[in-house]
């Protein structure tokens, strides 16, 4: 249980995070998209975080905690993103258990396992400017600090570092998939909205790996 209440306060970091940035990100996603990516992010992480307190609430374990947060995230946050992250949680929370307290190869597994649901579900493939931009730099510098020797809290806070490289990095890309697709030029020079948030929602988590 003190794992899942971890969990909690994790998402609840996420939540302030997004939720102090939801207009920028809903200015990001209007350059070239609909403009509702701040909007969609702060309901889907307000309702991942309600389930997941009502989870702890009846007793559950760190991953089923992350499956009711992820399931309540993509029922209630609408759009692409809404979808997509709803299924990264579920994924990321598969991986560990109720019970034990996950080692962190079990964390980055996890990472990677929800990088994998996000490429499944949407078929976004690097350079093709969606948080999947963000994602894939984050578990593979994840994975190589740890094989270093890396604590996980460090290794952790310099792969979001990285992330929120990635994610300003993506200003040079026209995106090849989703909403902003046929207003492509007019993105140029915009970072991709999904993978500025994600670079804030890994960001925000890492004090909680400690
Ligand atoms: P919508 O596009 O439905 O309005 P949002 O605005 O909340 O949803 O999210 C837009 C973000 O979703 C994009 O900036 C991009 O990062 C991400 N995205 C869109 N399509 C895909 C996809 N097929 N795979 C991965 N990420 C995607
Ligand atoms: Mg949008
Ligand atoms: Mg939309």
């Amino acid at each position: 249980q003190r794992c899942a209440r971890v969990v909690v306060a994790a998402l609840e970091a996420m939540q302030g995070e997004l939720v102090g940035h939801e207009e920028e990100l809903g200015r990001i996603d209007a350059v070239a998209g609909d403009g509702d990516h701040g909007r969609g992010m702060a309901k889907g992480i307000s309702a991942a975080v309600d389930a997941a307190r009502e989870a702890v609430a009846r007793g559950s374990g760190a991953a089923t905690v992350l499956g009711a947060a992820g399931d309540s995230w993509a029922a209630r946050a609408g759009g692409t993103s809404g979808v997509l992250w709803g299924a990264a949680l579920r994924s990321f929370g598969a991986r560990l258990s109720d019970q034990a307290q996950p080692a962190p190869a079990d964390v980055a597994a996890a990472a990677r396992a929800g990088l994998e649901a996000i490429q499944r579900l949407g078929e976004a493939k690097p350079g093709d400017k969606t948080m999947v931009d963000a994602f894939l730099p984050f578990v593979d510098a994840l994975d190589e600090s740890l094989r270093d020797g890396v604590g996980l809290a460090e290794a952790w806070t310099g792969a979001a570092d990285l992330s929120a490289e990635a994610a300003v990095a993506t200003a040079a890309l026209r995106p090849r998939l989703g909403r902003a697709r046929p207003l492509a030029e007019r993105s140029v020079g915009t970072p991709d909205a999904g993978a500025t948030s994600f670079a804030l929602c890994v960001r925000a988590v890492a004090p909680f790996l400690a």
